[in-house]
């Protein structure tokens, strides 16, 4: 049975056991109680594909965007401070 989590995810679940899954292909990304995000591909993108205040961006934060890897599909874009991501 799966269960509608947020866009592009879903929660899967058979007997006792839930996990998180990609709501196009069914790819688990983890455990319900584990960080789904750790199960993404990564991949860190300019402030250049914002809108209308990018230029304010530029610099200073980037996107950060979290892809299935089973497909591909988006799952989450987060703005993220350039000099958190030094480390
Ligand atoms: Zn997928």
């Amino acid at each position: 049975m799966n269960r509608h989590f947020r866009e592009n995810l879903v929660i899967h679940t058979e007997g006792k056991t839930e996990s998180i899954q990609c709501a196009k292909c069914f790819h688990t990304l983890g455990a319900v109680d584990e960080d789904w995000k750790a199960g993404c591909k990564v991949s860190l993108v300019s402030p250049d594909v914002a809108g209308p205040h990018r230029e304010r961006l530029k610099g200073r934060f980037m996107f950060e965007q979290r892809y299935c890897p089973g497909c591909g599909v988006l799952l989450e874009a987060t703005l993220v401070e350039v000099s958190a991501n030094a480390s």
